[in-house]
């Protein structure tokens, strides 16, 4: 869903509450929604503990409470970040398998729509190695299949993602809906993050 109409709850200054949205608010380590709530621009989007969403526009709001406005997300931008999303789903799957165990995602990673970094808790990923993880990638990339995603029955806003071939993980991020729509990706490691942890940058080729 790219666009929508729903009504204005509250306005506080440059802050927007609407009745229903499909602006991605910032969570999981997927940075927030860009777009247009009618006229104006909309620069970030964000959530509270009660999974409130607040729309935050460049300038003060125009809208009045009850108002029906128009919501068009940033499609382009939020297209890369589901592609990028899903690649580093795909990447943490080849390097639990590369590298066994004793390799551990240190958190949930960060992704925008240039770069996905993730943080694992290993000794170290040899170049090497990673070059093998980034062809394996794209193999199964190019191979193509379903991707999956679905709410828990008891927690609607606890998620899950799936592909054939390996466990399902928890996720509530957004993905696109197969494998190939991801497209061909470049896996480097990046800046050591500290001790005992090792960084991974995943890069949409084309
Ligand atoms: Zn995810």
């Amino acid at each position: 869903m790219k666009e929508f109409e729903a009504k204005v709850i509250s306005v506080n200054g440059r802050e927007v509450v609407l009745d229903r949205t499909c602006f991605f608010p910032q969570g999981g380590g997927q940075v927030g929604d860009t777009g247009f709530l009618n006229e104006s621009r909309v620069v970030d989007t964000r959530k509270d503990e009660s999974y409130n969403i607040t729309h935050f526009l460049e300038k003060e709001a125009p809208f009045k409470v009850g108002e029906v406005v128009k919501g068009r997300i940033d499609w382009e931008r939020r297209y890369k970040i589901m592609r990028l999303h899903s690649a580093a789903h795909v990447v943490y799957y080849l390097l639990i398998e590369m590298f066994g165990d004793k390799c551990k995602l240190a958190s949930s990673g960060i992704v925008n729509e240039k770069k996905d970094i993730t943080d694992y808790l290993t000794d170290s990923f040899e170049r090497n190695k990673l070059a093998v993880v980034e062809g394996k990638a794209n193999e199964l990339i190019k191979k193509d299949g379903e991707i999956r995603t679905w709410s828990d029955g008891q927690r609607p806003n606890y998620r899950y993602w799936e592909i054939d071939g390996f466990p399902k993980m928890p996720c509530g991020g957004t993905h696109p809906k197969s494998l190939k729509e991801i497209g061909k990706i470049k896996v480097e490691r990046g800046k050591k993050p500290g001790a005992g942890k090792e960084r991974v940058e995943i890069t949409l080729v084309e």
